[in-house]
């Protein structure tokens, strides 16, 4: 039977014996049949076999002949072995092909046309409502056969090819890029049916096309039950949307006889494919038709029932319906031509009239146009013909955007057009809403890929609906996001990343972007009512009216930060205002241009312009020993703290994605400046090389976690490189969350530092491969990162030589290694709690020295002095592994011994987690504090440190720091292992230099000390800024010459940051002692133990200038510079710049006791109560004699020498010896650290003293040096004031001094 229908129908095949490429060919199509075509039962018997039909089209499309060199395709094969764009086009010749696919490039000539493949499609359409009951109808209609189903997307579209087979003459496939998904077919050319086409059945129920009007105009009510029909023409067309699961559309039918229109909601899934149907313009009568109205506003529209029809309108039907559609007609079209004349009009119309701050009402328009760019298609951004933006975002786009390649073409009606709704956005924007319908008039020749946009889990939609955002704020929340997906999906994944969740669970981008639209979008904000926005009279949607926004913050590649901080920072340098003029002219040049050096600026989130938000993905590098802030473009240095002054310890953050608003971008400049004298300062030329390096630092209070690391250890586990763990899919843990290995970078190094063999498993990892050993201790010292003489036994000889970068710390183990069946299982110290239970008997106390190198040492950041700490050793069962590993190896009999400390080398592979603080201990855990007692308190106050009696020669502390100055490295303190450190890279600072630090108890406190650190030590020290609080461990103790404490950093010290400068804190060159007025002081209460007193203030009687001397001196050999030229002859000096120097001793007494104080420069004019023109005036005079110098007759021997005949010198001496020098001055001052060389300590002595008109007697001890700081002149109100005040307060004191 089969046969003879066969015959039947393909009469040709008995006439010629088909040739043998012809049987091959039949074969294959009879094979594609069998496994692609369902064998069909008609409903009245059997229907030909879809072969014959099938082979029947194709003969008549090719005009007789088989299409030999096509083959047929199935749907499934289409998608799996399609990788690429194609199309196929049956019956076209190769010109018609070339024609057409040069057409097509016109528009993108940098694109190439879809290639052209020779395949033959057949397939029914459907709209999936007989494929998976579970599967909602979605709206969109797919194209099936056998083998499989593939969205199809069509031009134009018969409500009665549903279901039906076709043989498609004309498409092409469009892979998705992705290749996870299946691409879609396009449909170029009207389907051909392969079986004769069904009549179409006339039995049209009856219609009322009249009626409608009367019905819509009058709003008469009618019964609920019955149903009607309406007539009309499709005036609006609705986009498909999502509501709560349930898929829909309106449509606006308007009257013939009256621009009354009717909305009809439909909403029953076989009937979404109306919407591919339906054509603007066309007449339709749709059936089964219920009123209905929405219970918030009462709108009142059609609603289709399960047995709607939809008809197109046959005006024979309708007879007594008068036609009078003479406006009506083809109007679309053309007058959507109009206006895209009138939008290229209007563009530069508004954009000259634009005024920026005003609202917007943006105008309404109809556009046609190429799409020449997908922007983002998640955030449904298209760009059309290179200069407007398209936005479908408001319209949810439940098609996947299918079709919208570059390419296709587009006739927008309705859309709304927005001028630069974005400061930053370049395009204009035409805005679809509800309101609006977007055609696609044909689709794109090229072979341009597809983007699928999700339309479930798309978080750019979602946010957009939930917080109802205007076009402004949703172009800047795309550019957030997007920015978002670019610096950091390499990392997590995009999936992970972006997509959103459930509220209950949101991901890194939600966690980010939500806060910043709950800022700006306020809870009152009305929710955005779609039903209004589409039904109501008069038009409402949130694109009507918009304001041209300015971006309320930025969060920019961590390249840009640097970029933008190294900009801002040098934006506004300048060298002068490094220096104060008043200081900087009596410079030399070598001085001058090492204060100039090194210098910084903080800027904080508000520095940007706007706020800049940091993200990054905390990581810590085992080469620079620092922790990291990283995404895709660059890494970030931080320093993190924490508020309570608890070093930051948390391992349990790395990994983790991370955001911090409140954060101090510290950009430290290097300058290398060849200024002769300050008066050059403002000359750039001299600056030769300007370098900075950039770095941040914040509170761990401050920061939030977007997305939590998974468990570094169970990373490290699923990553091991045991392949029989890969294996071992263990489900439970991540499975979804797994991310492919290869689009993951790596968050350590790429490079290891050292190869070391893991040897800790052995030959035991049978035993158990999720199974780990865990050691609980506490870190009793830390040393700093060194190059280390350490060479393991272990290691090979021969590159054991170089010294190996390195950082120690001294432990204290607690309790015994535990075994663990798994990383999770780890209890919270289980070790302390069983001491309780056991008493001594469970801990034993060992002492051992760990050693941290290659990978190993990204513990450094994390490892603080009094934490407690636990060593995981993954895939490891060995209790004995950290025995085992250590060297000497020892015998056990002694590994009780707490005596002898064990060094032990870190392994790459282990974990470190930070448990606690031994200071927060809880109650229970006590028992083993008891054990801890024996522990030393090792870290000193700055008294201590200070104190004549202190013994060691290493010292811990902590303290502020008040001044970090550049200094010249003391040749005789230079480290020796500078000598062997390898060139260092990052160094920025001259190897020859090293930094003072002045550590204060807190600040303002008078007791500060200073640490010197050669700059070879500096290269990873950062946060080292005045007003930072921070702790040192382990530097070198000194004593100077002059009997003043020192401390000097050395191989094994080590500092860390405990809090960060208040963020308020300008350059460094304001000192914070400029902020408030120096404490007021007798000199009597200077007590010795006092001596590091910074700065403090005296009322005081100048007694008598003893030594004044002026010079002119070379700025590079500070030898007497006369006349424009160094005197120095010996080698000859090319200097061509002096610099002036003046210096003064002057002795003063405040009634407690007498002084002898140093005055240096512009400080000497004010003791000498000079103005600064009479100043000048006498520096000039100097210049030409080089030097001028006078001394008291009482002082002897200090070796000026009186030129008596100089008129100068005869000047300055009348002058010091003028009663009007001898007057009342508020003088700042420091103690003189150096001895006087005048002044020899003297017993103490009773001492005439005047007071105003009081004369009196008083015991002073010896006189003090003192260093000047600033000198004011007193009023004699003032003077008097303060006078009695001083009396009033310490009148037991002066009157103890009286009667002695
Ligand atoms: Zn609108
Ligand atoms: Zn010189």
């Amino acid at each position: 039977m089969v046969t003879a229908g066969s015959r039947a129908a393909w009469p040709g095949a008995v006439m010629a014996e088909p040739s043998a490429a012809e049987q091959r060919w039949l074969q294959a199509a009879r094979d594609f049949a069998r496994r692609a075509l369902p064998a069909c039962e008609g409903p009245g018997g059997p229907e030909p076999q879809p072969l014959d039909a099938v082979l029947r089209c194709l003969r008549s499309a090719g005009g007789g002949d088989l299409p030999l060199g096509y083959s047929f395709v199935s749907i499934s094969d289409l998608q799996h072995q399609q990788c690429v764009p194609c199309c196929s086009h049956l019956t076209w010749s190769t010109n018609e092909f070339k024609e057409w696919a040069q057409q097509g490039q016109s528009v993108l000539p940098m694109q190439s046309a879809l290639p052209r493949a020779y395949l033959i499609l057949v397939g029914y359409i459907t709209d999936g409502r007989q494929e998976d009951k579970e599967k909602l109808v979605d709206g969109c209609l797919y194209l099936k056969d056998n083998t499989g189903i593939i969205p199809c997307e069509l031009l134009n579209f018969e409500l009665e090819w549903l279901e039906s087979l076709f043989l498609f003459p004309s498409w092409s496939y469009i892979p998705q890029t992705d290749q996870s998904a299946a691409g879609y077919v396009e449909i170029l050319v009207d389907p051909v049916p392969v079986h004769l086409p069904k009549e179409v059945p006339d039995s049209i129920p009856v219609t009322y096309p009249a009626s409608a009007e009367l019905l819509l105009t009058s709003r008469i009510p009618c019964k609920k039950r019955s149903k009607l029909t309406v007539a009309g023409e499709l005036a609006r067309l609705g986009p498909l949307l999502c509501i709560r699961h349930k898929t829909f559309f309106f449509l606006f039918l308007k009257c013939f006889i009256s621009a009354v229109c009717v909305p009809v909601l439909v909403r029953k899934p076989n009937q979404l494919a109306w919407h591919h149907t339906l054509r603007l313009g066309h007449r339709y009568t749709i059936t089964g038709l219920s009123m209905s109205n929405l219970k918030k506003s009462g709108q009142r529209m059609f609603v289709t029932s399960v047995s709607s029809c939809l008809l197109p309108y046959c005006a024979e039907q309708v007879r007594e319906q008068p036609l009078d559609s003479v406006c009506q007609g083809e109007s679309t079209q053309s007058s959507s031509l109009e206006t895209v004349e009138q939008l290229s009009d209007s563009l530069e119309m508004e954009v000259e009239e634009e005024r920026p701050g005003s609202t917007k009402e943006s105008k309404i328009i109809s556009y046609v146009g190429t799409v020449t760019k997908i922007l983002n298609v998640q955030a449904g951004l298209f760009l059309l013909d290179n200069k407007v933006c398209l936005c479908l975002a408001y319209q949810q786009l439940l098609n996947s955007a299918r079709g919208l390649r570059p390419g296709a073409y587009l006739e927008l009606i309705d859309v709304h057009l927005l001028q630069k709704p974005l400061v930053s956005f370049p395009f204009i924007v035409l805005g679809a809403c509800l309101n609006s319908t977007v055609v696609l008039k044909s689709f794109s020749r090229l072979s341009t890929p597809y983007q699928p946009s999700a339309s479930s889990g798309n978080l750019y939609l979602q946010l957009l609906f939930r917080y109802n955002l205007g076009m402004p704020l949703y172009l800047w929340l795309v550019s957030l996001l997007e920015m978002f997906e670019e610096r950091f999906s390499c990392f997590f994944g995009h999936r992970r990343l972006v997509l959103s969740s459930t509220h209950r669970n949101p991901g890194a981008a939600e966690k980010f972007l939500v806060p910043l639209l709950q800022g700006l979008v306020p809870d009152g904000e009305e929710a955005r009512d779609i039903y209004n926005e589409i039904l109501a009279k008069i038009h409402q949607c949130p694109l009507q009216k918009y304001l041209t926004l300015n971006p309320l913050c930025q969060a920019p590649s961590l390249s840009a930060v640097c970029h933008m901080a190294e900009q801002k920072s040098w934006e506004d340098f300048s060298p002068s205002h490094l220096l104060s003029p008043l200081e900087a002219q009596h410079m030399g040049t070598q001085e001058l241009n090492r204060r100039l050096a090194w210098s910084y600026c903080t800027l904080s989130a508000e520095s940007f312009q706007p706020r800049l938000i940091l993200l990054g993905v905390l990581r810590v590098s085992s080469r620079s020993s620092s922790l990291q802030l990283q995404d895709r473009s660059s890494t970030l240095p931080c320093v993190i703290s924490h508020k309570d002054g608890s070093p930051f310890a948390d391992t349990a953050l790395l990994g983790s994605l991370l955001q911090v608003e409140n954060y101090q971008l510290v950009v430290e400049r290097f300058l290398q400046t060849d200024f002769p004298s300050w008066e050059q300062l403002a000359n750039l030329e001299h600056v030769r090389e300007k370098k900075n390096s950039v770095y941040v630092q914040f509170y761990v209070e401050d920061v939030q976690v977007l997305h939590a690391a998974e468990g570094q250890i169970q990373k490290g586990l699923r990553s091991g490189n045991s392949s029989a763990l890969r294996k071992k899919d263990d489900g439970s843990l991540t499975s979804e969350l797994e991310i492919p290995k290869a689009k993951v970078l790596k968050l350590e190094d790429p490079k290891p530092d050292t190869h070391r063999d893991e040897n800790c498993q052995g030959g035991q990892s049978s035993t158990g491969r999720t199974s780990c050993v865990s050691h609980l201790f506490l870190v009793t010292q830390k040393e700093g990162l060194m190059l280390r003489n350490y060479q393991l036994p272990r290691e090979e000889g021969g590159e054991g030589q170089e010294l190996q970068r390195s950082f120690q710390a001294t432990v204290l183990w607690l309790g015994r290694p535990q075994l663990w069946s798994h990383p999770r299982e780890i209890a919270n110290l289980p070790e302390l709690e069983e001491t309780s239970c056991d008493g001594e008997e469970g801990m034993t106390r060992q002492e051992a020295l760990l050693l941290f190198m290659g990978k190993s040492l990204r513990w450094f950041p994390f490892l603080h002095l009094d934490g407690l700490y636990r060593f995981i050793v993954p895939h490891c069962s060995d209790l004995e592994v950290f025995d085992k590993l250590c060297f000497p190896p020892v015998p056990a009999k002694f590994l009780s011994r707490s005596s002898c400390p064990l060094c032990l080398p870190v392994q790459d592979t282990w974990y470190l987690q930070h448990q606690t603080w031994i200071s927060c201990l809880t109650e229970n855990q006590l028992a083993a504090r008891s054990v801890l007692t024996g522990v030393d308190q090792r870290i000193s106050s700055i008294p201590e440190v200070l104190s004549n009696s202190f013994t060691g020669s290493l010292v811990s502390f902590s303290g502020e720091i008040v001044e970090r100055t550049l200094c010249a490295s003391p040749k005789n303190e230079k480290p020796s292992v500078t000598l062997g450190l390898q060139k260092q890279k990052g160094s920025l600072l001259a190897s020859d230099h090293s930094v003072k630090l002045s550590i204060a108890v807190a600040p303002g406190s008078p007791v500060v000390v200073d640490i010197y650190i050669a700059a070879t030590y500096l290269q990873h020290l950062w946060g080292l800024l005045p007003g930072a609080k921070i702790l040192v461990q382990n530097l070198e103790r000194k004593i100077s010459r002059f009997h003043n404490v020192y401390c000097t950093y050395i191989a094994s010290s080590c500092v860390n940051i405990i809090s960060l400068p208040a963020s308020h804190l300008p350059f460094p060159s304001s000192s914070a002692g400029e902020a408030s007025s120096p404490l007021l002081v007798f000199l009597s209460s200077l007590q010795p133990h006092l001596q590091h007193l910074p700065q403090a203030r005296i009322l005081c009687h100048l007694s008598c200038v003893l030594t004044l001397s002026l010079q002119w001196v070379c700025s590079l050999c500070s030898s007497i510079f006369r006349e424009g030229r160094c005197t120095r002859h010996n080698p000859p000096c090319p200097s061509h710049v002096g610099v002036r120097q003046a210096s003064a001793r002057v002795l003063v007494e405040d009634g407690t006791g007498e002084a002898l104080v140093l005055c240096r420069n512009q400080h000497v004019a004010a003791v000498l109560g000079l103005s600064l023109p009479e100043w000048e005036a006498l520096q000039n005079c100097v210049q030409s004699r080089g030097r001028v110098s006078i001394q008291h007759g009482e002082a002897t021997g200090t070796g000026c020498v009186e030129e008596p005949e100089d008129l100068i010198a005869c000047y300055l001496r009348s002058l010091c010896r003028s009663p009007l020098i001898c007057r009342p001055i508020l003088l700042d001052f420091s103690l003189d650290r150096k001895p006087s060389k005048i002044l020899q300590p003297a017993p103490l002595q009773l001492r005439n003293f005047r007071c105003g008109e009081v004369e009196f007697v008083s015991q002073v001890g010896p006189r003090l040096s003192l260093l000047c700081l600033n000198v004011e002149e007193v009023e004699q109100d003032a003077l008097s004031y303060l006078n009695s005040e001083r009396i009033r307060r310490t009148s037991t004191h002066c009157r103890v001094g009286a009667t002695a």
